[in-house]
């Protein structure tokens, strides 16, 4: 199955159903084709490629479900162009991107929330209600971010760093460091203007970084 056109909110966006591939005729910012391929039959999410502005490249993006939603059945029905706003109201848009664990080091790929991406009014109600993978695989500190899955790279991909610099006595502040961030969000170039010119990937604190032994704790 090719990809297929749907219409969200005010964009024309490529909606891939499970299965299809991310074609590489086209440039496709933050396309990693191997992870296309971990991330075409998965459970909880569906992939998109949408061009926010003219004259930019086209973008991957993803949207994401916890409600367990059946996303073989949205697939029938982008297909029957049959996918309305009830359809999608337990979406949340999402993007890959790398993180590094501050409390043990350890780096994981991850599908992060990216707040302020212009598909659906009620964001924050979804970002609220949403379920989230909440701590470090790793060490179980809790993160300080929104991710919604860990991609799946041959037994996840997280490797401890050697204590080295910062490391040698961790950080349990638990702040996240974004490697990649952000969706080009509107800039007012003849779009809609929803949310913030340019929001960072990181959305919310958990716990005070101010309290970091408390932050060590297993919970
Ligand atoms: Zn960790």
């Amino acid at each position: 199955m090719e990809w297929l056109n749907l219409p969200l909110a005010d964009w024309s966006v490529r909606y891939y159903p499970r299965g299809a591939r991310v074609s590489g005729a086209e440039s496709v910012a933050r396309l990693v084709p191997e992870e296309d391929e971990l991330l075409a039959d998965h459970e909880r999410l569906r992939r998109i490629v949408v061009r926010f502005f003219p004259g930019r490249p086209a973008q991957m993006l993803y949207l994401h479900w916890s409600n367990g939603a059946d996303l073989n059945a949205l697939d029938q029905s982008v297909a029957a162009g049959a996918a309305g706003k009830e359809e999608f109201s337990g979406a949340l848009p999402a993007q890959a991107t790398s993180i590094r664990c501050q409390a043990c080091g350890a780096s994981s790929r991850v599908v992060m929330a990216t707040p302020g991406t212009p598909f659906f009014d009620d964001e924050t109600e979804r970002l609220r209600t949403h379920r989230y993978i909440e701590k470090c695989p790793n060490c179980d500190v809790r993160w300080t971010v929104n991710v919604l899955e860990i991609v799946p790279t041959g037994g996840t991909r997280i490797r401890r760093e050697q204590a080295t610099g910062g490391l040698r006595s961790p950080s349990c502040a638990m702040r996240t460091t974004v490697t990649t961030s952000t969706v080009p969000h509107n800039d007012g170039a003849g779009a809609p203007n929803r949310g913030s010119p340019l929001r960072r990937s990181v959305v919310s604190v958990r716990e005070p970084v101010s309290s970091p032994r408390r932050g060590c704790r297993r919970q």
